[in-house]
């Protein structure tokens, strides 16, 4: 039977060096802040707003919440990403996503200064991570690579197999991978044998939305497996994208859902905050 890996456990020891770092940065006159923009009323958003600010709140972190409505245009919401982008008081920009039809998510995010684009979502910062060079990165990837630490499994050399291709998940978790010298294979929808790439791997990462898409079966015996997926399941509990039993009885570590990737994105993206600030300040006091 594989070892629990427990997220929310790593997610408060990465919050305690969040925490330490603030403290680090306060000693230097500074507090680091993060922007929410935040355009109409999604309740889940409303949400997952809620709980990056309170989880800003925690360790010190000022969170300021810009709430606009839905009838928002462009031209407007782009404007006042470029305002904070000019605001040295903000140091991590968070556009809560998906926007209200009509507005342009990839728009919005190209308008944001990269050296605040807290998610690594800016094609700059996409764009460093291909090629190998510091830049902010995707929280939920982060995520992955610092629950991967936590098992002990040695990166270099391993086969990975990176099931789903996103922007967001898939594609910058295979370069970060790759920049830690796995042999990385990216999988996705029109992949002939997962069942094959998947048995074949040393480490498993699933994510792509289909319950239960990665079976027990598959999993090479001793493989670690993180499962990604957010997944409302037949009987209405949330389940990921890996058949979690089975999966478990062959793994030698493997992520629950709920309570594996999911408490982590939030602290990664408190530690791309403290990050941003760090920066800032180095760059003031050059
Ligand atoms: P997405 O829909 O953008 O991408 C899904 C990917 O899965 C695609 O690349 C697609 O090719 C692949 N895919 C779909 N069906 C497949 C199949 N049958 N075989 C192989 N590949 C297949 O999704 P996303 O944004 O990457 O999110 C994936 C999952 O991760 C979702 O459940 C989402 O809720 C979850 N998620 C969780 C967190 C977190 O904090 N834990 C963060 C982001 C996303």
């Amino acid at each position: 039977m594989g070892q629990t890996i427990d997220g929310k456990a790593v997610a408060a020891v990465v919050r305690a060096e969040v925490r330490e770092r603030v403290v680090r940065l306060a000693a230097r006159g500074v507090v680091p802040g993060l922007a929410a923009v935040l355009v109409g009323d999604d309740p889940a958003s409303l949400v997952y707003v809620g709980n990056k600010e309170k989880a800003c709140e925690q360790v010190g972190i000022r969170s300021l919440r810009h709430r606009l409505p839905a009838s928002t245009s462009e031209t407007e919401l782009v404007a006042l990403v470029r305002r904070l982008g000019h605001d040295a008081d903000v140091h991590g920009i968070l556009v809560q996503l998906p926007l209200p039809a009509p507005l342009r998510a990839q728009v919005v995010i190209e308008a944001l200064a990269p050296e605040k684009d807290v998610d690594g979502l800016h094609p700059v910062n996409q764009g460093r991570l291909l090629a190998g060079l510091p830049g902010l990165r995707p929280c939920t990837p982060l995520g992955v690579l610092r629950l991967l630490d936590t098992t002990g499994v040695a990166l270099a050399g391993a086969r990975a197999v990176v099931v789903g291709r996103s922007v967001l998940v898939g594609k910058p978790v295979a370069f970060l991978l790759l920049e830690r010298h796995a042999t990385v294979t990216l999988c996705h929808s029109r992949t002939a044998d997962l069942a094959g790439e998947v048995g074949r791997a040393d480490v498993v990462i699933a994510a792509t939305g289909q319950p239960a898409l990665v079976r027990g079966e598959w999993i090479r015996p001793g493989a670690v497996v993180i499962d990604v997926g957010i997944n409302r399941g037949a009987d209405g509990r949330l389940c990921g994208d890996v058949e979690f039993e089975p999966a478990c009885a062959r793994a030698a570590s493997i992520t629950p859902v709920p309570g594996g990737v999911g408490p982590m994105t939030v602290a990664m993206l408190l530690a791309n905050t403290v990050t941003a600030a760090e920066q800032a300040a180095a760059a003031r006091a050059a």
